[in-house]
């Protein structure tokens, strides 16, 4: 009975906090009674050569997710670029050389599994290389823009870099969906004691070009029927709006054609514009885009939940409980819009929702961010209803903005310092100059956590100033990627990862997961990440 007042006490007070502070943080009793019963789950994204290529070092990865209280790793087995990591028997062009003789994965499974811990396979969905065995052997099946064109024919950022992928088109079919996605899917369930597929990249592409794909042959079929712009019976009759209603919207259900009499005349740039700019009601709002974003939603919709199905029949065959996960942007109405990940109608097709709740996504500094991390994760599980449970996502790096812009700045200074013919002084006095202001603000955060790199960077500097002939920059440069690939313990905050956990768990999530292994060994930051998944 004393128990039982402790509880309601702390449930009670717990009711008090919330309800004071807004209104995304009001909570259910049930709910509140819920969470403090329930034991946050702990995931780790991790990319395959954190495993390494022996069973020892795969045994030494699992013991050090074991020491930090990790009970899922959500293993890569299909990058972004096509490639897989397991011995596919069925997809053998595209496994990585090295994973077909050592199977990686089963091992990590069996090691995991003996320590307790889960196992999901990442698999990055409709992302394939431009050099992919996919786009190769199937090029008809890659999503095209209203030019007619890939995405990598699109650039990255105003350098205009390469962009080295092709999306995949979700839609066609038959198409890369059901005769390549899927059974990869349903191969690694059939073949692994795998506890979830993990769907990433499970959308169109968002960093180029949002609004410009996909305009294939197959999609500009099909959606003038999916929302039923037009009838395919009686493709002569044309109907136009009848103005029976003095605001023009009002006179929708007037059944207008929406699609024109001469569609099949149109070239794939005409239909594109008419899909994304035309008008639903002539004298209307351009909003027939509306329908675009609709289908692409309706695409990937549909791809998660036949992917949850197909593991369904896997499941019934081997009586096994194979799950799905997803890494999802954090504001699935926003993503519906932008790239069809519309993640909040995904409930019944997924286990556990992780959200990419980075600091990457938020603009604004660090205080800022852990505001954002908290408010936005309250959100997220009010946007599935708290139907299935959600892991807070948080990616250690872009945590530690500030202490890795100093480096890059001066890496990229030096970079153009060296580009400089010698003959134009005056641009190398003045690069000069930006290279050494770049070097004075790592310098004193350096000095404090390794005073030897600090004078070997600082001798070198001197070096550049006195000449910077081209081996003193050369040196530098070389000191500098020597930073990046190995910075010295204490570099980077801890704290910044302890706060952001903090700020995540304050929102009450299922669990956090954690991007990603590599950057914790980079960051040092393994004994941190210990303290904090502490029971
Ligand atoms: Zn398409």
């Amino acid at each position: 009975m004393r128990q039982r007042i402790r509880l309601l006490i702390v449930v009670g007070t717990l009711m008090i906090a919330a309800l004071s502070t807004s209104a995304f943080f009001r909570a259910s009793t049930h709910a509140i009674t819920q969470n403090a019963q329930r034991r946050e789950a702990h995931a780790l994204w991790a990319h395959p050569p954190d495993a390494g290529g022996s069973v020892e070092s795969v045994r030494q990865f699992v013991e050090q997710c074991k020491r930090a209280n990790i009970d899922t790793i959500v293993m890569l087995v299909k990058g972004m670029s096509g490639e897989t990591y397991w011995p596919s028997r069925r997809f053998p062009q595209t496994v990585v050389k090295g994973y077909e003789s050592f199977d990686m994965f089963g091992t990590l499974i069996r090691e995991a599994h003996s320590q307790n811990i889960k196992v999901d396979a990442w698999l990055c969905d409709f992302v394939d290389g431009a050099e992919g065995a996919a786009y190769r052997e199937h090029p008809e099946w890659a999503q095209i823009n209203s030019g007619g064109a890939t995405t990598a024919s699109e650039t990255l950022g105003t350098q205009k870099r390469p962009y080295p992928y092709v999306w995949m088109c979700p839609a066609r079919r038959p198409g890369y969906t059901d005769q390549w996605l899927l059974p990869m899917i349903e191969e690694i369930a059939a073949n692994y004691d795998v506890d979830s597929i993990h769907h990433d990249y499970v959308r169109y592409p968002g960093d180029v070009a949002p609004d410009s794909y996909c305009f294939c042959d197959y999609c500009l079929k099909q959606i003038p029927p999916y929302a039923m712009l037009n009838y395919e019976a009686r493709p002569a009759e044309r109907y136009r709006v009848t103005p029976a209603q003095e605001r023009i919207e009002a006179n929708w259900w007037s059944d207008p054609t929406m699609i024109p009499a001469n569609w099949q005349e149109r070239d794939r740039r005409e239909m594109a514009d008419y899909l994304l700019n035309g008008r639903t009601i002539p004298g209307g709002p351009p909003d027939l885009r509306y329908f675009f974003y609709n289908y692409r939603v309706h695409q990937i919709d549909t791809f998660v939940r036949e992917a949850w199905e197909r593991l369904a029949r896997v499941n019934q065959r081997k009586g096994s409980q194979i799950g799905v996960s997803a890494a999802i942007f954090k504001n699935p109405i926003q993503s519906g819009r932008f790239i069809g990940q519309q993640w909040d109608e995904w409930t019944p097709w997924i286990s556990v929702f992780m959200p990419m709740t980075y600091r990457s996504h938020f603009a604004g500094g660090f205080d800022a961010y852990l505001d954002h991390l908290t408010e936005t994760t309250a959100r997220q599980m009010e946007w599935v209803r708290h139907e299935k449970p959600l892991y807070a996502g948080i990616a250690t790096t872009y945590l530690f903005r500030e202490e890795w812009q100093p480096i890059d700045d001066l890496r990229d200074r030096a970079d153009e310092l060296k580009m400089l013919p010698t003959t134009d002084a005056a641009a190398r006095e003045a690069k000069l100059k930006a290279v050494v202001a770049g070097y004075e603000v790592l310098r004193s955060r350096l000095a404090k956590v390794s005073p030897d790199r600090e004078r070997e960077l600082s001798r070198t500097m001197a070096a550049v100033k006195t000449g910077a002939t081209s081996a003193a920059v050369d040196e530098l440069l070389r000191l500098v990627a020597q930073l990046r690939r190995d910075p010295p313990p204490g570099y980077f905050p801890a704290e910044k990862l302890t706060r952001s956990i903090e700020a995540a768990r304050k929102a009450n999530p299922d669990g956090i997961v954690i991007f990603v292994a590599g950057s914790l060994t980079r960051e040092k930051l393994w004994p941190t990440l210990e303290a904090a998944f502490k029971q």
